[in-house]
């Protein structure tokens, strides 16, 4: 295992310590629900745990990192081989019945070798409603030495019915301090750009990855680039800014996001300036905050979260983005 996921086992020790401590009174619930935002080592736990619960030498189970890696079951295990690990993780875009019926079909076996079988549903948000109810039938009626693990980012993520019969274990965003430490590990960053990317990351190891990306540098630059001027802005603009915006649908949450922190900082940079995520754009942020009123800031804030919420129910992206873009902020204080 690499640094990077032993500093986040590490960091999360609580969760952590409550899956060990089951596990040594033998009261490990068949059915987890790991919650907490992407990038904060819950899947890095999931299998740290079933490694741990299954190496053959007797490992000393108050550690998560005790297992041997020798053992018959570890080898498998770190080969990705292990036939009683399961892993299921969305097909496209949704973790579909199909793959529920497999599993089902692969459960009614015994475990191969393993003392604890485990199923891994990562982005288990993601199984349509057939699939949750296939699966929530086979929590209902759990197979021996087998548990559950489902990944999620909320409790509510997934059907109530689904999560009343797990035991939740949360995982808490990684601090700034965290992130800032990890991202400099590459020699190449600066500590000021380091720090802001510690606090656009929000905890999440990755999203300071992508953030260090070329690509989220460029975007964020000509977003800013847009927004700081956006009173500036003609109509045709607004339409191609939009039209740019929601160009990829995988890159929208986090261009929403990426927003959202600009308004705030906007807003709350009059109150507390020091508090501002997007430090290397200060100057741009200060200005926009003598222009604008707070009230109209607010209202910029309230309309993101509006395209946020209609995206999810699939509005159309593009003219989602260009009502958010018509109607952006045009009072002046
Ligand atoms: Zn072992």
């Amino acid at each position: 295992m690499n640094d990077i996921n032993n500093q986040t086992i590490q960091y999360q020790d609580k969760s952590i310590q409550y899956l060990l401590k089951a596990l040594q009174r033998d009261k490990l619930p068949h059915a987890l629900l790991f919650t907490g935002i992407e990038g904060v080592g819950k899947l890095i736990a999931a299998l740290q745990f079933s490694m741990v619960c299954n190496c053959e030498n007797l490992p000393d189970v108050s550690l998560i990192h005790s297992s041997c890696g020798e053992c018959r079951s570890c080898l498998k295990f770190l080969s990705g081989q292990h036939p009683d690990i399961i892993k299921i993780k969305p097909d496209g875009n949704a973790v579909k019945i199909s793959q529920i019926r497999m599993l089902r079909k692969q459960l009614t076996y015994k475990p191969v070798e393993a003392k604890n079988r485990f199923v891994i549903i990562m982005q288990a948000h993601l199984m349509t409603t057939e699939s949750a109810n296939a699966l929530l039938k086979i929590l209902e009626e759990p197979p021996p030495r087998t548990r559950f693990i489902l990944i999620v980012e909320n409790q509510k993520d997934v059907l109530q019915t689904i999560s009343s019969r797990c035991q939740q274990v949360r995982f808490r965003p990684l601090s700034d301090i965290f992130i800032e430490a990890y991202v400099m590990q590459n020699e190449d960053i600066k500590p000021e750009f380091a720090r802001m990317i510690a606090r656009l990351s929000f905890g999440s190891v990755i999203r300071a990855g992508l953030y260090q990306k070329i690509k989220w540098q460029t975007k964020r630059s000509y977003i800013f680039f847009r927004l700081k001027q956006f009173d500036r802005l003609s109509i045709g603009m607004r339409l191609s800014f939009a039209e740019q915006l929601a160009k990829n649908k995988d890159d929208i949450p986090l261009i929403l996001e990426m927003i959202m922190t600009w308004f705030r900082d906007v807003l709350i940079y009059r109150f507390c300036p020091q508090r501002i995520i997007n430090i290397d754009y200060q100057n741009s942020i200060y200005e926009n905050a003598k222009k604008y009123a707070c009230q109209s800031v607010i209202e910029q804030i309230e309309k993101v979260q509006t395209v946020q919420k209609d995206l999810l129910s699939n509005m159309n992206r593009r003219l989602a983005f260009e009502e958010l873009t018509m109607s952006m902020i045009q009072q002046k204080l």
